[in-house]
């Protein structure tokens, strides 16, 4: 309620917001989340709480009256359709040189993201996080956050059989012959639930397109592990719809939180203030920067120090399409969930996940998302003219990612013989360079912040989201997010509480 007064307020519900709230809870202090999105705990008229990636409907985008699909295009065709404006899940929001996908709703980007839970390999930590000791991060938060997170590894003689993973076998075969290393991938799918759905006992979900705008069951989003369990401690409380628009420091010590309550059209019903002793920045790369670049722009945190709004990565996303012989089909049936991955990051900076193309027919196509080792990285303004926060990536910067994402796929194609898909992202494009899923960086540990997300200049304020790693984990981030949030969480719990 408006005028309220709570010892602990947190914005965002992804990864860096669960761990924070559970643990304060679990050490006895009240905690107060802020979701600017939807709480996702309701069916739809068709039973279903999310849509499929093969009909989606209001329920996908975050107020769009247009899908904006990552692969935008099949058979060179625009398969883009219109939806009506909604608090939808999934946000493809648009900055000048790069479209940044994000979830929205309780549960982050858990709702809408991949499951794959990827811990980097110990010898590249330092380039990740390079003021955090990797021993700590190995021993205790790495394995404490996969505990937490719930994450297995495909059975992998069931994976030989699986008629949804005949894709992933086609991306085993063709990396080996080129002599790249394949494994497996660790996911927050429930495997089990997912043997179920390929022997026709259980309700499918991720054999029935869902991925993208949410999953009806197997997955295990935030909202069936951290959040679950932080709920349960009695201590939590989770305002949906509602979004955070200022904090400044109160006279009587503490925070002033000014907070917009939304409807499912976007529009703004009510404005509310909060005084809160503590307050944790966990909106996300995207939403933690723009929020502290606008305060310290527009003088609201004047003492916020010069390295806010810097270091900003798309942890090198790019994709890209390959076009197989007709021998060589991936599936008509395919699992969302990914399971495998192409590492040549020792060698040429890249690490490609070989992904699903869940269309509902054969493509002959095999798919892959890699994340390169790009070394370009963007920062956030302040622009008063607009009213609005800027990022100032061009779209030219993916190329080293892109160069990086061939030392894999010209070699496959050289070897099988085969081109790439030029249908899938436009009339003849290859690569898949206008966006990124792993928004990093903006409010990078240890400068924009102290070496545990304390914000210089002001006590009692907390960056715990992706936004505090510099613009690169070498893999899929999630795992980084939650270990270093329960790294640091322990940290201020200790200390500052
Ligand atoms: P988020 O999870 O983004 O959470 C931030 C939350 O804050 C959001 O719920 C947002 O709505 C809310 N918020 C923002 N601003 C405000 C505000 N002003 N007021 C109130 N609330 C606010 N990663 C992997 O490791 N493996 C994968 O397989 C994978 N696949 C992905 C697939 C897709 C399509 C996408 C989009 C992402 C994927 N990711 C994957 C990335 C991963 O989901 C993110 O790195 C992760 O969610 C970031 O965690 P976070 O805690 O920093 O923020």
């Amino acid at each position: 309620a408006s005028g309220e007064h709570v010892p602990v307020l947190v914005i965002g519900t992804g990864y860096g917001g669960s761990v924070a709230a559970l643990r304060l809870a679990q050490a006895g202090v009240d905690v107060h989340m802020i979701e600017m999105g939807m709480a996702w705990d309701t069916p739809g008229s068709d039973g279903k709480i999310f849509c499929s990636t093969l009909n989606p409907d209001q329920r996908s985008y975050w107020l769009r009256t247009k899908t904006k699909q990552p692969l935008n295009y099949f058979l060179g065709f625009p398969i883009d359709r219109d939806i009506s404006r909604y608090t939808g899940i999934l946000d493809a929001e648009e900055f000048s040189g790069i479209t940044v996908y994000q979830g929205r709703g309780v549960g982050g980007g858990s709702l809408v993201n991949g499951g794959m839970a990827v811990t980097p390999k110990r010898e590249n930590f330092s380039f990740v996080l390079p003021s955090v000791n990797p021993d700590e991060m190995y021993d205790t938060y790495y394995p404490r956050a996969n505990a937490g997170l719930g994450v297995g590894l495909i059975d992998s003689a069931w994976f030989e059989s699986a008629s949804a993973y005949q894709y992933s076998r086609v991306g085993r075969k063709h990396a080996g012959r080129s002599g790249f290393p394949w494994g497996f991938v660790p996911n927050v799918y429930d495997w089990d639930y997912m043997k179920q759905e390929q022997a026709g006992t259980a309700t499918k979900s991720a054999l029935a397109g869902e991925i993208l705008y949410g999953n009806n069951y197997g997955k295990k989003s935030l909202q069936k592990t951290y959040i679950a369990q932080a709920k349960a401690t009695g201590r939590v409380t989770i305002s949906p719809l509602h979004r955070v628009t200022s904090v400044a420091p109160a006279a009587g010590g503490g925070y002033t939180v000014s907070i917009d309550q939304l409807n499912t059209n976007g529009d703004v019903t009510n404005v509310k203030t909060v005084l809160a002793d503590r307050v944790f920045f966990a909106a996300g790369s995207v939403g933690t920067s723009k929020l502290l670049v606008k305060l310290k722009a527009t003088g609201v945190l004047p003492l916020l120090n010069d390295e806010v709004g810097k270091g900003w990565g798309d942890n090198g996303n790019v994709m890209c399409g390959r076009a197989n012989w007709l021998w060589d089909p991936t599936g008509s049936l395919q699992s969302t969930i990914p399971c495998s991955g192409i590492d040549n990051w020792t060698a040429g900076g890249a690490f490609a996940e070989v992904a699903p193309l869940p269309v509902g027919i054969e493509t002959f196509a095999s798919f892959y998302l890699s994340i390169t080792k790009n070394p370009n990285r963007a920062q956030f303004s302040w622009n008063a003219a607009t009213g609005k926060v800027d990022l100032n990536w061009q779209t030219a910067w993916k190329q080293p990612g892109i160069d990086m994402a061939k030392t894999i796929f010209d070699k496959i194609n050289a070897k099988e013989g085969t081109i790439y898909r030029t249908d899938l992202f436009g009339v003849y494009k290859i690569w898949g360079d206008h966006l990124t899923y792993h928004p990093l960086g903006g409010a990078v540990l240890n400068k924009a912040t102290d070496n545990y997300g304390r914000l210089a200049g002001y006590p009692g304020l907390y960056v715990i989201d992706g936004s505090l790693i510099p613009g690169n984990t070498s893999v899929n981030p999630f795992v980084t997010i939650t270990a270093l949030a329960e790294r640091n969480i322990e940290k201020i719990i200790a200390t500052d509480l």
